[in-house]
C-alpha cells in the first residue's frame, strides 16, 4: 500500500512542472514572450504556492484567479509582459505596488537585486510574507500601507510595477524612478484601462502602451479614493 502512495505522489508534483512548462510555452512564448531570464523564472516559481489549496488544479490556467478580499493574482501573460518590459538584468532595486498574493514580487525578486513592495491589506500581506520565507526568497521587503505614494526611503527605484489600476498615473512613482528607469502600470476606467510602459529621460516621461487589461482599483491618495 504505500508504495501504491509514494507512487501516487510524485506524478503529482511532476505533473505541476509539467503544467507550469506548457503554461510557459502556450501562455509565454506563444504570445511573444522572448526574454529566456523571465521565461526561466516563470517555469521556478511554482504559481499554485501563491493561492488556496482548493484551486491548486487551475494554478496554471491561462487567467486570474482570486485570493480573497476581492483581490486577484494576475494572469500569467500579463505578470510576464510587466516584468519583460523592464529589461532587467539582475542588478535593479524594483518597486511593486500591489503585493496581493507575493507571485508578480516572487519573479522579480529572481531577476533583480532586490524588491521592495507595498500591499493595502495587512491580511495579505501577512500571507504573502509566509510564502516567501516558505520558498526562501529573501531579497523581499514587503511594507503595509498606500502605495500610490511610493515607498520614498528606497528610492530612486530601477523599475516600478503596479498590478492594480489607477485612474492616472501617480506622480509620486514617476519621481521616484531613476535616470533611465522603467514604470509599468494600467491606468484608465474601473473595468478597462491600458498598460502603460513610462520610461524616466530627466524631467520627461517617454509613454509606450503596451496593452489594454482589466486590473483590480488601486486604492489611495493618488489612485482611486475608495472601495465603493
Ligand atoms: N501583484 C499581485 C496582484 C494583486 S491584485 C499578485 O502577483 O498576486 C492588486 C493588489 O493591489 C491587491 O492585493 C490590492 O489590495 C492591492 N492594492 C490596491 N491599492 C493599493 C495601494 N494603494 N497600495 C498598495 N496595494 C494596493
Amino acid at each position: 500500500m504505500s508504495s501504491l502512495f509514494s507512487n501516487l505522489n510524485r506524478p503529482m508534483k511532476r505533473s505541476y512542472k509539467l503544467q507550469r512548462e506548457n503554461m510557459v510555452d502556450r501562455q509565454l512564448k506563444n504570445r511573444g514572450i522572448t526574454d529566456e531570464s523571465v521565461l526561466d523564472a516563470f517555469n521556478r516559481i511554482e504559481r499554485h504556492r501563491f493561492i488556496e489549496e482548493s484551486l491548486w488544479d487551475r494554478a496554471y490556467n491561462d487567467s486570474p484567479l482570486p485570493i480573497g478580499l476581492n483581490q486577484t493574482i494576475s494572469q500569467p501573460y500579463i505578470v510576464a509582459l510587466m516584468t519583460q518590459a523592464l529589461e532587467l538584468t539582475g542588478e535593479e532595486k524594483i518597486l511593486e505596488v500591489g503585493t496581493g498574493s507575493g507571485y508578480q514580487a516572487a519573479i522579480l525578486a529572481l531577476l533583480s537585486s532586490q524588491v521592495f513592495t507595498i500591499e493595502r491589506h495587512g491580511e495579505l500581506a501577512k500571507t504573502a510574507r509566509r510564502v516567501f520565507e516558505s520558498l526562501g526568497i529573501h531579497n523581499i521587503a514587503l511594507r503595509v500601507g498606500d502605495g500610490t505614494i511610493g515607498w520614498k526611503e528606497y528610492s530612486p527605484y530601477d523599475g516600478i510595477i503596479v498590478t492594480a489600476a489607477s485612474p492616472e498615473t501617480p506622480k509620486s512613482l514617476l519621481n521616484q524612478l531613476c535616470e533611465g528607469g522603467k514604470l509599468v502600470i494600467p491606468v484608465g476606467g474601473e473595468s478597462l484601462q491600458k498598460l502603460y510602459l513610462y520610461t524616466r529621460r530627466g524631467d520627461d516621461f517617454d509613454r509606450k502602451t503596451l496593452c489594454n487589461c482589466a486590473f483590480v482599483p488601486l486604492i489611495g491618495s493618488e489612485g482611486w479614493n475608495n472601495d465603493s
